[in-house]
């Protein structure tokens, strides 16, 4: 049986690629996003099948089913060494249903308490996997530092994904100061012995854009390739081999809710997911062409409410919009890469049509798709937005009604389930654990608007006592382990650069060139 290969969005690969070879690029040449040539069916009887296995084996049986050049065998290994007991618990997303059509998927039961880690968990291995592969076909001869750019939650989830790896070593850059005092510790105390983390003088655009100017430098690269045999790689959320993890979770969960008896099976199921990149809801596009009988996919934004827009509209403009803060930081999200891919399937794979949009929203900073696209799109989309106010509010009502306490994130699905749902049950994605954002569980909780000063005593409380606090007066004493001994780790990394390219490239190369 001959592999499956993968094309790119903007039709500017002269061939497919291998699955190992997409996931070490990442990137395709000229900017466009890989995608796999064939993408499988399962009948309703396989995916119900699913329900039976542990999650591990119903991960490795989509991945395989993908074809993947790598052996049956090893991707069994490398999805037991994934979702394993780095998850807090053996189902590794469990569902809590509030009533018996409203159900809530839990992504962040993994290590750093959010959804990223259900694809930062399972990446490093498929990319370690795939290296290891290239190397021997003599395709590759460095090994890797993966350099990230985080605003608080990737840059976390991508350090405990690679922590450790071999041949591969993990820089992370924040903001210095513009990070919560949770995440901060969180990146600060990690272990592992390939790691580093710098903060950066300035804000996260000024470490994003440090970093994609490092990326560029050609000379630079050309140096770590041949003094220290490195390349630079991001493993960001346009790599495939993190969409891929999250498709799993949507057949799952249809499965498991037919096994636990609260759907039927072969009921349409919607689903609403917090959308930032667009690469969670995607994930749940490419579930419902694969065989899952599933509905309406909800698109769920904040008030930075491009993509609510661009689905109500057909027309996707960020010419005239302001970059805005919420208490959902990791959806502040202006350019939402994975669009792309989702415009690219809906096209027919016009890749034409892809290059023509893309070089629009670049260069004039809005595009707009014909009406057949549009209708295509809100055939399987419908989509709302979510102000900061009600955001907060949210947590509160749902904490009255149901005893249930959700991050900001989730909170912006909650709301936008509940405006747009039909009389179809409902899978609300919930993308991070509330004590990662429980100064604002705490504003909504106690009726403090978004920015409002917290009482003097709260004010002064770590983030970890502050949880301490909201378990307290919750009785949600569930706060993952990972939070709770933050205070109580070392920290290891002290170090500020600047988001300058010679001061991160000095740093880089400091860091590689050390033993
Ligand atoms: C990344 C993230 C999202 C957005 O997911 P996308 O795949 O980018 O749409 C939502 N919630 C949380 C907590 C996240 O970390």
């Amino acid at each position: 049986m001959t592999t499956n290969l993968y094309i790119d969005t903007r039709g500017k690969h002269e061939h497919p690629v291998t699955f190992t070879e997409a996931l070490v690029k990442g990137l395709a040449d000229g900017g466009g996003l890989f995608v796999p040539e064939s993408i499988p069916h399962f009948t309703r009887n396989e995916i119900l099948s699913l329900a039976s296995m542990p999650y591990a084996k119903r991960a490795a049986f989509v991945y395989k089913a993908l074809n993947p050049d790598l052996d049956a065998s090893l991707i069994d290994e490398l999805m037991e060494k994934t979702y394993g007991d780095r998850f807090d618990t053996e189902e590794i997303c469990p569902i809590t249903s509030l009533d018996e059509t409203t159900h809530i998927l839990e992504l962040w039961h993994g290590p750093t308490s959010a959804f990223k880690d259900m694809a930062l968990q399972c990446l490093p291995h498929f990319f370690n996997a795939s290296a290891e592969k290239l190397r021997t076909e003599g395709k590759l001869d460095t090994s890797f530092l993966i350099l990230v750019a985080t605003s608080g939650d990737t840059g976390k989830a991508a350090l405990e994904g690679f922590k450790d790896q071999d041949n591969i070593r993990i820089a992370v850059m924040y903001p210095d100061g513009g990070v919560s005092d949770i995440q901060y510790k969180q990146m600060a105390t990690q272990e592992g012995n390939n790691v580093m983390v710098w903060a950066v003088g300035g804000n996260f655009d000024d470490c994003q854009t440090g970093a994609k100017r490092v990326f560029n430098d050609e000379a630079f690269n050309e140096k770590l390739a041949e003094s220290y045999h490195v390349a630079l790689s991001s493993a960001n959320s346009i790599n495939w081999g993190r969409l891929l993890p999250q498709i799993v979770y949507y057949l799952s969960s249809y499965a498991q809710l037919v096994k636990d008896g609260k759907l039927e099976a072969g009921a349409t199921l919607d689903v609403c997911v917090p959308t930032g990149n667009f690469g969670n809801i995607l994930a749940a596009w490419y579930a419902k062409q694969m065989g899952a009988p599933l509905g309406t996919l909800f698109c769920a934004s904040n008030e930075n409410r491009v993509l609510t827009d661009f689905i109500n509209t057909g027309v996707y403009d960020i010419s005239q919009r302001d970059f805005v803060l919420t208490p959902s930081p990791s959806m502040d999200i202006l350019v939402s890469s994975n669009m792309e891919r989702q415009l690219f399937e809906l096209t027919g794979r016009n890749a034409e049509a892809i290059r023509q949009w893309m070089d629009d929203l670049s260069q004039k900073k809005a595009f707009s798709v014909d009406e057949d696209t549009l209708q295509k799109l809100q055939a399987d989309f419908a989509s709302d937005s979510v102000d900061n106010a009600t955001c907060l509010k949210t947590i509160k009502d749902v904490f009255e009604t149901y005893h249930y306490l959700i991050d900001p994130h989730t909170a912006v699905a909650v709301k936008v389930a509940e405006n747009l749902r039909t009389e179809n049950p409902v899978l609300i994605a919930s993308t991070a654990h509330w004590a990662k954002f429980g100064e604002n569980v705490y504003r909504a909780l106690h009726d403090i608007e978004l920015g409002g000063q917290l009482p003097e005593d709260v004010a002064a409380l770590s983030g970890c006592d502050l949880n301490n606090k909201i378990a307290d007066e919750t009785g949600d004493h569930n706060i993952p382990e990972g939070l709770a001994k933050l205070d109580s780790m070392p920290i290891r990394f002290t170090d500020t650069i600047q988001g300058s390219l010679e001061s991160i490239e000095d740093a880089v190369q400091a860091f590689i060139s050390k033993e």
